[in-house]
């Protein structure tokens, strides 16, 4: 019996060979790298998943390169149905559509397909030539076993797997293999590995730097029962086949690069370069320390989050591109009509030890971004987004689109535009006052700060209702508060008013913030004047009188 003899046993109907596949999929030319993301269709999409999806997407653009989606779905067992959709819903979300991909049974590019579990047999031919040359075999032992194993190997403080004197299976006989395969006995493939624990090899990542790392010497398993590669024999596959060029993934890998080193050389394939990106980190709220965002503890791990409390996905990538290069704020002040997508991704400016991530600093960014989009722009997207997340905010839009466009427009656009909205879920809480229905129907905590009391409230508001109220433009509006403030014997001059506060009852600004807080109850508000000439006289009447 010969190695060939168990190969063909094990697998009967894989008949190509490497170079026929090397034909079907020729080397790319293409100008700059290639790129991918390599997402588990788990359900969830992991923030780490979009700060490397960016990564790859400029790697790829800055040079002119491809950048593609390569969907990982090897694991039956955590497959979840619309996974892919939600992958390929997020990345259109946030505008990062790859250069090639697989979607429902459309697929785009030369190098597909794109979906692990449909490349079976690609992977069985590499599967093959290795049995063949004898570096990998059937390994019979069962999960009881290997359990036992490992159990007795962390009892005796060892290092656990499957290598040197554990690895049983490697030491049967070609024939004694056969006949197991032969007689139906369950198995699956291992790699045999020829590396030595105690040698280190260096290794360069492109983020993390030189790293020394121990060779591997686990005959770890490339070939599962049902027939589908590991992922670490995947990665060798299909990121040889496909042309990646940079693998950018996540730094828990770096513990299995010693496998992915040793296959490709057995194989003779270039290693691609990589960058393993490190862990987004965020301050835990309870103990102040830094830890590594959780998936099961931070709910803005997941991209979900982002899209129900509408952020806009400007903001998140803006917030992501601040961890991934440190120059990234700099360039962005220096250069502040310019898009993230004009920006260079410099791998030697991230950070190796992991990115802070904080909410805080979305929503300043985010609070920008708002402010910075036209009322048109602004209302399109909120109302997009309150369609799925948001009864109010869309009747309000639906009610009259234009009136709520002026609203939003209230200092918008202008030099210092007003950043108070963060997310689409705030525009409702921020604009609620200007319809009449939710003013009377909310409950109200009149704000009214230093003129509290109900008659001199009163006062304020009939006098300046019945002589003052001028609304026809700004000047005008203007002189009508200051003259009312300088009839009830308040000062309309700041500055007079401040080096003697004790000659006036109170200044400009108090009599103000008694007209603000009588038609929004906030003592913080948009401009006043804005808000008086949308709401118009009779409304406002009708407010002032209620008080
Ligand atoms: N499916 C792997 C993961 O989600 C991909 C790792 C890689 O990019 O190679 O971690």
């Amino acid at each position: 019996m010969t190695n060939k003899n168990l190969a063909d046993l094990i697998l009967p109907n894989i008949t190509k060979t490497i170079d026929d596949l090397r034909r079907e999929y020729p080397k790319r030319e293409v100008e700059g790298e290639v790129t991918r993301v390599a997402p588990s269709p788990t359900g969830y999409f992991h923030i780490g998943g979009m700060y490397q999806t960016l990564i790859d997407n400029m790697i790829a653009r800055n040079s002119n390169g491809v950048f593609y989606v390569r969907i990982e779905d090897t694991d039956s067992k955590r497959k979840v149905d619309d996974a892919v959709e939600l992958i390929y819903d997020t990345l259109k979300n946030y505008d990062l559509m790859p250069n090639e991909y697989q979607e429902k049974d459309r697929i785009v590019g030369n190098y597909g397909p794109y979906v692990q579990s449909e490349r079976k047999e690609i992977y069985q031919v590499f599967i093959k030539y290795l049995i063949e040359i004898g570096r990998a075999y059937p390994c019979f032992c069962s999960k009881d076993k290997l359990d036992e194993v490992r159990e007795r190997q962390e009892r005796y403080k060892q290092r656990t797997g499957y290598y040197g004197p554990y690895s049983t299976c490697r030491k049967l006989s070609i024939d004694e293999a056969y006949e197991r395969v032969k007689n139906g006995e369950n198995y699956i493939i291992r790699f045999k590995s020829k590396g030595n624990f105690d040698e280190k090899f260096r290794f360069d990542d492109l983020v993390k730097g030189r790293l020394l790392l121990p060779e591997n010497d686990e005959d770890f398993v490339i070939m599962k029962a049902d027939g589908l590669p590991t992922y670490h024999f995947a990665h060798l596959v299909d990121d040889y086949l496909m042309g990646t060029t940079i693998v950018v993934r996540g730094e828990e890998w770096i513990s299995s690069l010693p496998k992915h080193v040793e296959l490709f050389n057995t194989f003779g394939f270039d290693l691609p370069k990589y960058i393993h990106t490190p862990n987004i980190m965020k301050k835990d709220e309870e103990t102040g320390k830094l830890r590594k965002i959780s998936k099961r503890k931070d709910p803005e791990a997941s991209m979900s989050y982002y899209k129900e409390h509408g952020y806009p996905t400007l903001a998140v990538i803006e917030s992501l591109m601040t961890i991934i290069n440190t120059n990234y704020e700099q360039w962005h002040t220096n250069n502040p009509e310019k898009s993230y997508l004009d920006f260079v991704y410099d791998p030697k400016k991230m950070s190796a030890s992991g990115g802070l991530y904080d909410l805080d600093k979305l929503i300043n960014i985010s609070k920008t971004v708002i402010s910075k989009m036209t009322k048109e722009e602004l209302c399109e997207k909120a109302y997009d987004w309150a369609c799925s997340y948001n009864e109010d905010l869309k009747e309000l839009i639906d009610r009259d689109r234009d009136y709520f466009m002026n609203i939003i427009n209230i200092e918008r656009c202008q030099k210092k535009p007003r950043k108070d909205i963060a997310k689409y879920e705030d525009i409702v809480d921020n604009i609620w006052f200007m319809y009449d229905d939710l003013y009377e129907s909310r409950d109200k905590d009149f704000d009214w700060q230093v003129i509290n009391d109900k008659e001199e409230i009163k006062n304020i508001l009939d006098t300046y209702m019945d002589k003052y109220f001028n609304i026809d433009d700004k000047d005008s509006w203007f002189n009508g508060v200051r003259d009312l403030t300088n009839e009830l014997g308040y000062c309309a001059n700041m500055k007079e008013y401040k080096e003697d506060p004790s000659k006036y009852k109170g200044s400009v600004a108090d009599i103000s913030t008694v007209l603000r807080v009588g038609l929004t109850s906030k003592s913080m508000s948009p401009d006043l004047y804005e808000i008086m000439r949308l709401l118009g006289k009779d409304r406002i009447l009708k407010r002032y009188k209620n008080i």
